[in-house]
């Protein structure tokens, strides 16, 4: 694989003001040591043992995303270093990242999870409860989070049109938290796109995409999306 050149390619062609985490998940330490090599620093991993593993062992200037389902007990894991938390679907979540940051006397950027896709299996708030969430003022009893904007994934489908509607979706959402002001909460990123459909999610106002195998290569071994 030549990583630095994917990596260089795919950014060349990025609208200015679009995040790229590199998704290294099961990729081992060389290959994201190419990609860093390039300047590249934002990262995404969705294994809590392999994020605290990497974390520890690569350059501590490296912005680790985790990106995927967070279970409550494993957030002390990485409370101490982890960038973003793009995968917050749930208040419980949301209550225990904000104790495990208060314990390490910071704040923990938090994207909260949107379900869009038609499939059953992924995980996320419905838009009413997200809406709900918000108006709920529970976020302003949070302080050792802010919530910096929502994530989400669309159907893993050949459908163009439906993919768009799902992003569509997302990013309406994003637009009308953005004209709210409430304390504790900032829409600055909206986060989707991956390999497969990530031009979709730029036509749609996506500002962070979480690109994998574009960039490293297919994943080898049942890792899953
Ligand atoms: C694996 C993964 C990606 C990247 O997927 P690719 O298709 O390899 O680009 C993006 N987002 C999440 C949540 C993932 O788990």
């Amino acid at each position: 694989m030549h990583i630095s050149e994917n990596l260089t390619g795919l950014k060349s062609t990025l609208p200015p003001g679009v995040t790229l985490v590199a998704v290294s998940k099961t990729k081992p330490q060389e290959l994201i040591m190419e990609a860093y090599a390039t300047g590249h620093r934002d990262f995404g991993e969705n294994y809590v043992q392999e994020l605290a593993d990497k974390h520890e062992q690569l350059p501590k200037d490296i912005h680790w995303h985790f990106i995927g389902h967070l279970q409550s007990n494993k957030v002390k894991y990485i409370a101490s270093f982890v960038h973003l938390v793009h995968g917050v679907d749930s208040l419980k979540l949301l209550k225990e990242i904000d104790k495990q940051a208060a314990k390490q006397k910071r704040v923990i950027p938090c994207l909260l999870q949107v379900y869009i896709a038609s499939e059953e299996s992924k995980f996320g708030f419905d838009v009413a409860e997200v809406q709900e969430l918000v108006a709920s003022g529970v976020l302003q009893q949070l302080p050792n989070i802010s919530v910096a904007g929502l994530m989400g994934m669309a159907s893993n489908s050949e459908d163009k049109q439906l993919v768009k509607a799902e992003f569509g979706k997302l990013a309406a959402l994003f637009q009308q938290l953005g004209q709210l002001s409430v304390t504790g909460m900032e829409m600055k990123y909206l986060s989707c796109g991956m390999s497969g459909d990530y031009r979709l999610a730029l036509e749609a106002g996506s500002n962070m995409l979480r690109i994998g195998s574009t960039i490293f290569g297919e994943r080898q071994y049942g890792a899953g999306k």
